[in-house]
């Protein structure tokens, strides 16, 4: 049987006593462009916790995808961009705040200011390499297949999930979903299906939810992918690399929503010898950047020396403050310093 444990490995019981005592007022923190299982676990947590009575919000940076909008809870989900005045209150009176599916203030820089030392007691719950050291608890592993599979265990190390229901398990199962790309990656252990077929038993919908999250796009959105695979991809044979770019006008010509290139990264991957793809798109801030690698090249690595970032070894994302076609050519020129460690399986 499963020892779950073994996966938190600090001193929960601080915490524990907490939580008995009584209501608390709880903020949940996700990172910036939050995905399925920033914003799975997230609510999981707030439906749980609001059943034991803590008052409970969700602040996430900006606005998180359309694809998530049906998920359980959502309405209740505040967004810094559009309403920082109640953000500020929210920081200033909570007594816990959780961060999730981060593990580094460059991710949730809008709210850095207001993360003083010492008001609240700060909880990590992360699966992401190398934390940071900013939480009182940092609850971090980079084992499990998510941090919405790693809240699951939490609740049964505190022995809360006597009070997962419906809605829990099913937004903790969109984010192990999504972040193993439907059980294709960081999902070998039996223990995750393990806790899969645990959820099942609070009747999630499984083929509804999948349907919800990737039988929902935008028409705009489909032809954008067309796009990009026809016009925009670049194959680099020599590297097995490939990349897409998207500057502002192209973003505009698409209507693109935050969201929309969810999944664009992966899909040079599908190429026979890619092992190395790359998506750059222009925001008015900074060019996001994401990348993602097949095998042994660490991505996280990559992007945390050239390009501010960092993430997991297969998956990881980053940032430029270049103009795109510099951002693009640093890329390319780098290329050739890494070709032996892409010539390897
Ligand atoms: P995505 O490419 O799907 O946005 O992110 C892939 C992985 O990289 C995720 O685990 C995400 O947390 C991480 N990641 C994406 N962008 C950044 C970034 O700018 N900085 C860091 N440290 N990690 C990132
Ligand atoms: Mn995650």
């Amino acid at each position: 049987m499963m020892d779950h444990l073994k996966f938190i490995n600090s001193d929960i019981s601080y915490l524990q006593k907490l939580l008995a005592e009584g209501p608390k007022k709880i903020l949940i923190l996700t990172h910036r462009n939050p995905d399925g299982d920033a914003i799975g676990a997230s609510l999981a947590l707030l439906n749980l916790l609001k059943k034991l009575h803590h008052e409970v919000s969700v602040l996430v940076p900006n606005q998180f995808p359309d694809f998530l909008g049906w998920m359980p809870s959502v309405p209740e989900i505040i967004v810094y961009s559009r309403h920082k005045a109640k953000a500020i209150k929210l920081f200033s009176e909570a007594q816990i705040v959780f961060a999730i599916d981060f593990n580094d203030l460059s991710r949730i820089r809008e709210f850095e200011e207001h993360l003083s030392p010492d008001k609240a007691y700060k909880v990590l719950i992360d699966h992401h390499p190398d934390p940071k050291k900013f939480a009182d608890l940092t609850i971090s592993n980079t084992e499990v297949s998510s941090t919405s599979e790693l809240l699951y265990i939490f609740f049964k190390a505190l022995n809360l999930d006597k009070y997962i229901d419906k809605d829990t398990a099913s937004c903790i199962y969109v984010g192990i979903m999504t972040d193993t790309g439907c059980f294709s990656y960081n999902s070998s252990r039996a223990d995750t299906f393990l806790e899969v077929a645990d959820l099942f038993k609070y009747n999630v919908e499984k083929d509804k939810i999948y349907g919800l999250v990737y039988d929902n796009y935008s028409l705009n959105r489909m032809r954008l992918m067309g796009y990009c695979l026809d016009k925009k991809m670049k194959f680099l044979p020599e590297f097995h690399t490939a990349y897409i770019s998207l500057d502002s006008s192209e973003l505009k010509a698409y209507n693109f929503k935050n969201g929309d290139s969810e999944g664009f990264v992966n899909m040079p991957l599908s190429i026979e010898d890619v092992r190395f793809s790359a998506i750059f798109i222009e925001n008015t801030e900074m060019i996001k950047i994401s990348m993602r690698s097949k095998g042994n090249f660490a991505v996280n690595d990559f992007c945390a020396v050239h390009f501010n970032g960092g993430g997991h070894k297969n998956a990881a994302g980053g940032e430029s403050y270049d103009s795109l076609q510099n951002t693009i050519e640093k890329f390319v020129n780098l290329l050739p310093k890494y070709k032996n460690e892409l010539l390897k399986d």
